[in-house]
C-alpha cells in the first residue's frame, strides 16, 4: 500500500477507533462503614462507593448546590497527583475523609473539608506493566469497610488497606501474572466480601470475578465466564452453568488460545433487598467471531450482564446484549439499579448503555428484557427483538468477506464513562458519543501470546481515502450527553459537545448534572432540560465522574482530573497536559486554580536520515509496537502519551536509546530489549520520519 494511503486510512481507523433527607454527620470512624451504612448510603448525602451507593445510581439527595445558586461554585481546595496519565477515579467520602486512587493505581487520603493530606499508597506497579493495559495505567477507585481501604492494582492485586495510615494490611494477586490480566476497576465490599474482576481481553485472556473475605483475604469464591479451554472443571462457582449452557456455545480453536475474554473489568452492582450481585461482561477475545468461535454460537457469557448470588458466586440469571459479539461490543458499561413506573406497575429494573448503542432496561428480578432502545445511531443492528431479547443483525456488519464501516466503533455510543439516574427528573444521563469505525477481517490471524489478539485488520485500505468522503465520515464524530427517558425509551434532550470522550455524570436533588469534558472544563446543567448553568476551565481533559457530599454542613462537589483512557493516549481536545489533580468546590469557594500548563510538543519532526527502502518494513514494526500508545506519527499530536512524529530530532536519532530499556520505562514505556534489533529500530526511523516527510505540507 502506498504510505500516504496507508497513513490516512490508519489516522483515520484511530482516530475513528479512536428522597431522603441527607444522613445527619456522623462522629464515627470508617470502623462504623457496614452492610447498614452501605446500604444507606443510596439515599443519604454520602458517597460510600464507586457509584455512590449499591444501587450505583450516582444521584445525590443533597440541594445546598442547586440549579439557582450553582453559578457561585468556586474552588474549595485542589491537590495535584504526580502523573499526568489519565485519572479515572471516583473519590469515596467517608467521615470526613475523601479516598481516591490515580494512574498506576496509588491511593490518596484528604480531608475532604481542606484538602490536607492524610497518607498515601504506592503499590508501586512495574512500569513494564504498562504494556498489557490496553486501554491507559487508570484506575477507578477504592472501596471501603470496617476501618479499611481496597484497592485493585494493574498487576492484579487486592490490597486492603488501614483507612486511618495507609498501610497494607494484606495483599493477594488476584491473576496469573505470567499472563496480561490489568485491573482497573474498583472493588465493591458486599456483606464483608470483596468483589473484584480483572481486564485483558484485547491480549488474551479468560474473564472472571472472585470474591475475597474482607478480614482475612481468602478467596471466597471464582466465577469463570468463559469455559475452561482444556474442558475441565474448574471446581469454581461457574462450573455447573458451564456444563449445563455454556460451554455449548462455543465453537472451534481460537478461542482456546486466547482464553475467551469476557472480562469483567468495570460495572457492578448490588440489590440488598434481592441479595443479587449484577456484573457487567465484556467481549470475547479475539474480537473477532470467525477467529474465536468459527463463527458460530453465543459464546456465553461473552457481552452480557450476570446476576450472582454474593455469598457464593451461583449463578441466578444472564442476559447476552450482543450474542456472537465480533466488534469489542462490551457490556462491562455502568449498570444502574432502579425502580420505575412501567405500563402503570412498578418495576425492579437494571438499566445499561452497553457500547453497542441500545439502551437496556431489564426486569432484575428475573433479566428478561423489558426495552431496548437504540441510544445513538446503531448500524449493526436495527432494533432488539423483545421477543427473544435478540438483536435483528445487518448481515454484512460480521465483516466476513468484506469490511464493515459501521457505529458504534469499539469505543462505543457509551464506554465506561459513568451515567447517572435522577429519580427527580426519570432521566438518566448517558455521556455519550457517535463514532464510525470500519471492522475488517485480518486474512491472516495467528495467536501471539501477551500481543493485541484482536483477529481485525487495522492496517487494511478499509476505509475510503477520498477526502470529501473522509471529511463526511469525521463530520459524523459526535460526543454528547444524552438526558434519556428510560421508561419512553427516548431522548429528552441533548448537549452537543465540541470532542468525543467526554467525562462521566453525577447528578443531584438541587436539579443539576455535573460532566466534565474533553476540551477541559467541568460543566453543570439543569438536569430537566440542559440549560449550562456554570462551567469552569480545569486545565486538562476530564474523563472521571465528579461526587458530591456533605462535611460539617458544607456540600462539596470533587472530580478527578487528568486526560486518559484508550483515546487520550495518543489523542488530545485540548493546548494543555496538566498533572493528575483533584478539584473540590463548593459555594463561594475561594481558593485559586492551579496554574495551567501547555502541552508540550516540538515541531513536526525534520532531518533525522533514513533509508526510504526500510519505509514499509518500519510501518509494520510501528503498528505491531508502538501505534497504539504513540498514534500515527505527525498526524495525530499527541494525548498522555507524545506522538514521535512531534519529538526532537535528537530524540529519534536515537530512538535506540529509548527503547531499550530506555529512560522511560518507569513512565511505562516497554522495554525491547532483544525484540527490536539495530535494523528493526532503523526500519522505524524511517518510517517515523518518512510519515512526517509525507504529511508535511508542500
Ligand atoms: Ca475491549
Amino acid at each position: 500500500m502506498q504510505l500516504k494511503t496507508w497513513i490516512t486510512t490508519l489516522a483515520l481507523a484511530l482516530s475513528l477507533a479512536a428522597c431522603q433527607k441527607p444522613a445527619e454527620k456522623t462522629a464515627a470512624a470508617p470502623q462504623g462503614v457496614d452492610a447498614a451504612r452501605l446500604i444507606a448510603a443510596d439515599t443519604n448525602g454520602e458517597w460510600l462507593s464507586y457509584g455512590k451507593g449499591y444501587s450505583e445510581q450516582r444521584f445525590s439527595p443533597l440541594t445546598q448546590i442547586s440549579a439557582e445558586n450553582v453559578g457561585q461554585l468556586g474552588l474549595a481546595w485542589s491537590a495535584q497527583f504526580d502523573t499526568d496519565r489519565g485519572q479515572e477515579a471516583t473519590p469515596l467520602m467517608v467521615d470526613g475523609v475523601l479516598y481516591t486512587t490515580t494512574a498506576w493505581s496509588k491511593v490518596y487520603a484528604f480531608d475532604a473539608k481542606t484538602g490536607a493530606a492524610k497518607w498515601a499508597f504506592d503499590p508501586k506497579v512495574a512500569g513494564q506493566k504498562g504494556f498489557d493495559a490496553c486501554c491507559d495505567v487508570v484506575n477507578r477507585g477504592v472501596a471501603i469497610w470496617k476501618g479499611r481501604v481496597y484497592v485493585g492494582t494493574l498487576d492484579g492485586r487486592l490490597i486492603a488497606l488501614d483507612a486511618a495510615t495507609g498501610k497494607p494490611v494484606w495483599t493477594v494477586q488476584t491473576t496469573d501474572t505470567a499472563k496480561p490480566y490489568t485491573i482497573t476497576g474498583a472493588p465493591r465490599v458486599i456483606k464483608g466480601k470483596v468483589i473484584i474482576g480483572n481486564g485483558g481481553a484485547e491480549y488474551g485472556v479468560r474473564g472472571y470475578v472472585s470474591a475475597y473475605d474482607a478480614d482475612s483475604g481468602n478467596m471466597v469464591w471464582r466465577f469463570y465466564t468463559t469455559p475452561n479451554p482444556t474442558g475441565a472443571a474448574d471446581n469454581a462457582a461457574s462450573d455447573k452453568i458451564m456444563a449445563s449452557r455454556v460451554s455449548a456455545t462455543w465453537f472451534g480453536e481460537g478461542w482456546k488460545e486466547s482464553g475467551g475474554g469476557a472480562t469483567i473489568w468495570d460495572a457492578m452492582a448490588y440489590d440488598p433487598q434481592l441479595d443479587v450481585l449484577y456484573l457487567g461482561v465484556g467481549n470475547g477475545s479475539p474480537w473477532n467471531h470467525l477467529k474465536r468461535s468459527d463463527g458460530k454460537g453465543d459464546n456465553l457469557f461473552v457481552s452480557s450482564i450476570l446476576a450472582l448470588k454474593p455469598d457464593t458466586g451461583e449463578y441466578v440469571w444472564h442476559y447476552q446484549t450482543t450474542p456472537g459479539e465480533s466488534w469489542d461490543y462490551t457490556a462491562t458499561q455502568h449498570i444502574i439499579l432502579a425502580d420505575l413506573n412501567i405500563g402503570g406497575a412498578p418495576r425492579k429494573v437494571l438499566m445499561q448503555a452497553p457500547k453497542n448503542g441500545f439502551f437496556y432496561v431489564l426486569d432484575r428480578t428475573n433479566g428478561q428484557l423489558i426495552s431496548a432502545n437504540n441510544y445513538v445511531p446503531t448500524t449493526w443492528a436495527t432494533s432488539v427483538d423483545l421477543r427473544t431479547g435478540r438483536p435483528i443483525e445487518n448481515p454484512a456488519a460480521r465483516y466476513a468477506n468484506a469490511p464493515s464501516l459501521q457505529m458504534p466503533a469499539p469505543f462505543g455510543g457509551h464506554n465506561w464513562h459513568p451515567m447517572a439516574f435522577n429519580p427527580k427528573t426519570g432521566l438518566v444521563y448517558i455521556p455519550a458519543q457517535e463514532v464510525p469505525f470500519a471492522y475488517t477481517n485480518a486474512a491472516e490471524y495467528a495467536y501471539r501470546p501477551g500481543a493485541w489478539n484482536i483477529g481485525l485488520n487495522f492496517l487494511a485500505n478499509a476505509l475510503p481515502t477520498d477526502k470529501a468522503v473522509m471529511a463526511g465520515l469525521k463530520s459524523m464524530i459526535k460526543g454528547e450527553l444524552i438526558a434519556w427517558d428510560p421508561v419512553a425509551g427516548k431522548a429528552r434532550w441533548k448537549v452537543q459537545h465540541p470532542y468525543f470522550w467526554n467525562a462521566g455524570v453525577l447528578t443531584t436533588a438541587g436539579n443539576l448534572v455535573f460532566q466534565g469534558t474533553a476540551d477541559g472544563r467541568l460543566v453543570a446543567y439543569d438536569a430537566k432540560n440542559g440549560t449550562k448553568l456554570w462551567e469552569t476551565p480545569t486545565g486538562t481533559g476530564v474523563v472521571a465522574a465528579p461526587a458530591t457530599y456533605m462535611v460539617d454542613g458544607k456540600q462539596y462537589v470533587s472530580v478527578a482530573v487528568g486526560w486518559g483512557g484508550v483515546y487520550g493516549l495518543s489523542q488530545r481536545a485540548t493546548e494543555r497536559q496538566g498533572p493528575g489533580t483533584v478539584y473540590t468546590f463548593a459555594v463561594g469557594g475561594t481558593a485559586p486554580m492551579p496554574a495551567f500548563v501547555a502541552y508540550r510538543m516540538a515541531k513536526l519532526l525534520q532531518g533525522v536520515s533514513y533509508d526510504p527502502a526500510k519505509v514499509q518494513a518500519g510501518t509494520l514494526l510501528y503498528v505491531a509496537n508502538c501505534v497504539f500508545c504513540h498514534g500515527v506519527p505527525g498526524v495525530d499530536r499527541g494525548g498522555n502519551i507524545p506522538n514521535l512524529g512531534y519529538m526532537d530530532t535528537t530524540f529519534i536519532e536515537n530512538l535506540g536509546k529509548f527503547v531499550r530499556k530506555g529512560p522511560a520505562m518507569a513512565r511505562g514505556m516497554p522495554d525491547f530489549t532483544g525484540k527490536l534489533s539495530d535494523d528493526d529500530i532503523d526500519s522505524l526511523k524511517a518510517f517515523i520520519q518518512g510519515t512526517a516527510d509525507a504529511i508535511r505540507p508542500k
